[in-house]
């Protein structure tokens, strides 16, 4: 398939990618077992567990850095499909092949291995990767897996609970059927109350939560749908780009939003339809409820995590050569990180870049030199205009906190920008899906 033909057949191959036994899926996994690597070899063999923005990033640069080694990036999906500007496919601002990829493309193109399976184990002594479709040995080895949902706050342990929540009012913030669901909800909502929920600590992509909130406003306002979007955040105020976010919500959507921050949800009541907060009881229509993130259980499983703040489950990692605590040829990068850094795509990918850059010197017995990502938040708070809110950011460290911190994001940046028709997302969006496959 060329890269047209597999956009062509985008929405049905990300429905397809959840069902099992499919012909075109059954298809690709032939197409891509061919390429399994099963021999050692005199050249290095760098593993990548994770084909998001962080493990792409990586596989593209080691290969730069290492033109010899032998790299094969495993990944447990058959195509890519972009979170950043997500936000905007759910309202219909671009087509859906403007997020899916491929990566058999990306392989191809950079000169890496693309493995389609699943990381179940690790046995770090002989230095073997365990998958789905068998074992990897390595010499180098990198998790970039993303993160993962963690409900316990809420279901306290209930699965039937956290099943009901997750399935029939997913957060949308990992790539897959989720979207979809969420997707229909906003196509189906006659009016009423459409509730948006944002978790504390350090969750996906601090911004998407609020941009998601003003495009559903703007979607009512300009349908004239009689309903209101209620954000309830578990933060006591907006947590990035709040000036241009609360200008939106009071100048722009008064009547069709209501921002309710420092709201901790008890209980959900899904028969009757409300939500009981340490305040109210809420009444709602439909909701996407966002709850924590952590790092994936598979990493837990593997002994690599901490307990961060907050509660939080995240990778126990070296925050200056990003290696594993204990492990010499172990790394780590993108949202699973424990460093305070937005967890965000162009932050993982810049730290995808550095962390190919620290193998590199790691395996020429250089020393491994510190560099801090690069966040780019862009944000839509309204179409008619068009109007985006984005910020640029760098990270540095504070000896006596012990701690990273904003280095560098300037005040002009949070104010709003009227930018006409040039959309800022969907040019930085379409410069870094380039970047991860084609250039
Ligand atoms: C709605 C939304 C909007 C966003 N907007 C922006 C934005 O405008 N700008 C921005 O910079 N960021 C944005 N983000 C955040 C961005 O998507 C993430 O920060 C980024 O994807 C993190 O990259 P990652 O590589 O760490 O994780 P991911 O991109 O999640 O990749 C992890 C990969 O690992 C794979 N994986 C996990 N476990 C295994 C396993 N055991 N075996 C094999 N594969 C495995 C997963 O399938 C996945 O492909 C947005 C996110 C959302 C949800």
């Amino acid at each position: 398939m060329n890269r047209r033909e597999l956009l062509k057949n985008s929405v049905k191959m990300m429905l397809l990618a959840s069902t099992a036994g499919s012909a075109i899926a059954a298809e690709k996994i032939v197409e891509v077992k061919k390429t399994k690597i099963t021999k050692p070899s005199k050249h290095p063999r760098i593993v990548v567990v994770g084909g998001g923005w962080s493990g792409l990033s990586f596989a593209k640069h080691i290969k730069e850095h290492i033109p010899h080694a032998e790299v094969t990036l495993v990944e447990k999906r058959y195509e890519f499909v972009s979170c950043p500007a997500s936000n905007a496919w759910l309202f219909d601002l671009v087509p859906m092949d403007f997020l899916v990829h491929s990566y058999i493309e990306a392989a191809n193109n950079f000169g890496y291995t693309y493995f389609q399976a699943t990381a179940t184990d690790l046995n770090a002594h002989e230095n073997i990767l365990k998958t789905t479709e068998g074992d990897l040995h390595y010499d180098y080895l990198v998790f970039a897996t993303g993160i993962e949902y963690d409900y316990y706050n809420w279901s306290k342990g209930d699965e039937a609970f956290e099943h009901k929540l997750s399935r029939e009012y997913p957060a949308a913030f990992i790539p897959g059927s989720e979207h979809l669901t969420l997707k229909k909800k906003i196509q189906n909502f006659k009016g009423g109350n459409f509730v948006i929920t944002v978790p504390d600590g350090n969750y996906r992509c601090l911004s998407a939560p609020y941009e998601r909130a003003c495009l559903l406003a703007d979607h009512l306002k300009k349908n004239k749908i009689k309903g209101k979007v209620l954000i309830l955040d578990a933060n006591n105020q907006v947590t990035i780009k709040e000036e241009g976010f609360m200008s939106a919500f009071n100048e722009i959507y008064k009547g069709y939003l209501e921002y309710m921050p420092e709201t901790e949800i008890e209980s959900i009541d899904f028969d009757k339809k409300i939500i009981t907060t340490g305040f109210d009881n809420i009444v709602f229509e439909d909701m996407s409820f966002y709850p924590n993130v952590r790092a994936t259980k598979l990493l837990e499983k593997l002994g690599l995590t901490i307990q961060t703040a907050y509660n939080r489950i995240e990778a126990n990692l070296n925050v200056f050569t990003n290696k594993f605590k204990g492990y010499d040829n172990i790394f780590g990068c993108g949202d699973l990180r424990p460093m305070g850094f937005s967890k965000s795509g162009n932050t993982a990918y810049t730290e995808g870049q550095n962390v190919a850059r620290m193998v590199a010197e790691d395996y020429y017995k250089k020393s491994i030199k510190w560099e801090s990502p690069i966040t780019f938040c862009d944000s839509f708070v309204s179409m008619y205009p068009d109007r985006e809110i984005s910020l640029v950011s760098t990270y540095k460290y504070d000896k006596s906190g012990h701690t990273f911190f904003n280095g560098s994001a300037t005040d002009e940046d949070w104010k709003h920008n009227t930018l006409g028709k040039s959309h800022a997302q969907f040019n930085w969006a379409q410069s870094m899906y380039n970047n991860m496959f084609y250039v």
